[in-house]
C-alpha cells in the first residue's frame, strides 16, 4: 500500500492550506485523511470530512515519500454514498441535471461554425464569468486561431469527480467525447478541464498559457499585476507554469510583481467552493490580504476558480485571457 510509506515528517501538513487556515481544524489534514483514513477504515470514518481539500496537490508535491494524497483522498470520496453530499454538491448535481453543467449557463456566444478547433470554456467561464470567455475567445480570434464554442459540450466531469460523482463524470465523458470527435484541437482556460480531458478522456487539450506561449500577443494593462499561479495548472499540467505566466505577460508589455506564495492555493478548487464556502473564502481573503500588503494594482490568474474565489474579496483579478485580449 503506497501509504505505509508514510514516515510521519509532517512535510505536507506544513504545506495544507485548508489545514493551515484559521477556519481549516475540523479537516484532519492530508496525513489524517490521505493516509491513516484509508489504512484504518474501520477505525476512521471520516464521510463528509473527506471532502473538505481543494485537491491543490501541495501535500503530495512536499511528501518526501511520493505518496499519492491527493489519489488517495479522491477514492475515499468515491466511497461515499448519497446522504453524505452536501448541499451545495447537491445544487451541483442538479445543475448537471437540468443544463449539463456545474452553474447554470449564462453564455450566449456560442460559435458553430464548423471550424476545426474547438474553445471549451467550462462551467464557470458559461455560467458565472462570462467577461472571461469572451475576452478569450476575441484574443484567439486576434491570434488567428478560428474556433467554435459549442453549446452541445458539457462539464469536462472534473468538479463531480472531485465530490465523489465518479458515474455521473463517466456519462459526461461519453457526451462530451461526441462533441470532440468533430474537431482536432481543443483550447481551455481553465487547468482543472485540461487536466482531465488530458487524463481521463486521453485528449492531447491545450490550455490558453500554453496556446500564448508560441503567440506575440500585445496588452496595453496598466499598473503592476502579481500572478495567481493555479495549482492544477502548476502540480497538474506543467511545474514552469509560473514562468511561462510571467514571461507571456512581460513580453506583452505587463508590468509583473513576483510576490512569494503566489503558487499557493486560492481555496476554490475541489469542491471546497460551494461544498465549504466558509473555508474557501477565508483561504481566499488570506491571500488577497497577501496580495494587498505588495500593493500591486490586482493579479492575473489563468483559472476561472481562482477569478471567482479571489475577485470576490474585493481584489480586481483578470484571467490572463482577458489581459491579453484585444478589447476589454
Ligand atoms: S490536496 Fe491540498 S488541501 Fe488537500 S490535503 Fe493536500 S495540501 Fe491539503
Ligand atoms: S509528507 Fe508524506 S511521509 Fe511526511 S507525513 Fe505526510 S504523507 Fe507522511
Amino acid at each position: 500500500m503506497n501509504e505505509d510509506r508514510c514516515i510521519k515528517c509532517g512535510s505536507c501538513t506544513r504545506a495544507c492550506p485548508v489545514l493551515n487556515d484559521p477556519l481549516g481544524p475540523g479537516f484532519p489534514g492530508p496525513r489524517g485523511a490521505g493516509v491513516d483514513a484509508p489504512r484504518f477504515p474501520e477505525r476512521d470514518s471520516i464521510g463528509q470530512i473527506a471532502l473538505m481539500c481543494t485537491m491543490c496537490h501541495a501535500c503530495e508535491w512536499a511528501c518526501p515519500s511520493g505518496i499519492s494524497l491527493t489519489l488517495s483522498m479522491l477514492r475515499l470520496r468515491s466511497g461515499l454514498n448519497e446522504a453524505d453530499r452536501l448541499p451545495g454538491h447537491r445544487r451541483m448535481m442538479d445543475n448537471i441535471a437540468s443544463c449539463g453543467r456545474t452553474v447554470s449557463t449564462e453564455f450566449k456566444g456560442w460559435r458553430e461554425e464548423g471550424n476545426r478547433t474547438l474553445y471549451f470554456p467550462g462551467c464557470i467561464g458559461l455560467g458565472r464569468l462570462t467577461h472571461l470567455t469572451e475576452a478569450a475567445s476575441s484574443l484567439l480570434t486576434a491570434l488567428g486561431v478560428s474556433h467554435d464554442i459549442s453549446s452541445a459540450a458539457v462539464c469536462c466531469g472534473s468538479p463531480l469527480l472531485k465530490i465523489g460523482a465518479t458515474g455521473v463524470a463517466e456519462d459526461l465523458r461519453r457526451r462530451n467525447m461526441e462533441v470532440f470527435s468533430r474537431y482536432d484541437r481543443v483550447i481551455t482556460s481553465c487547468p482543472g478541464c485540461t487536466n482531465q480531458l488530458r487524463e481521463v478522456y486521453g485528449i492531447r487539450a491545450e490550455h490558453m498559457v500554453e496556446v500564448l506561449k508560441g503567440s506575440d500577443p500585445r496588452s496595453k494593462l496598466d499598473g503592476r499585476w502579481a500572478l495567481q499561479v493555479p495549482c492544477h495548472l502548476k502540480r497538474g499540467l506543467s511545474p514552469w507554469a509560473a514562468d511561462d505566466m510571467a514571461s507571456v505577460l512581460v513580453a506583452a508589455g505587463v508590468d509583473v510583481v513576483r510576490v512569494p506564495g503566489e503558487d499557493c492555493c486560492c481555496g476554490g478548487g475541489g469542491g471546497m467552493l460551494a461544498g465549504f464556502p466558509e473555508t474557501s473564502s477565508s483561504i481566499a481573503r488570506n491571500k488577497v490580504q497577501m496580495y494587498r500588503s505588495t500593493g500591486v494594482d490586482g493579479i492575473i490568474t489563468a483559472c476561472p476558480f481562482c477569478s471567482l474565489n479571489l475577485g470576490r474579496q474585493g481584489i480586481r483579478v483578470l484571467d490572463i485571457g482577458e489581459a491579453l485580449a484585444p478589447k476589454r
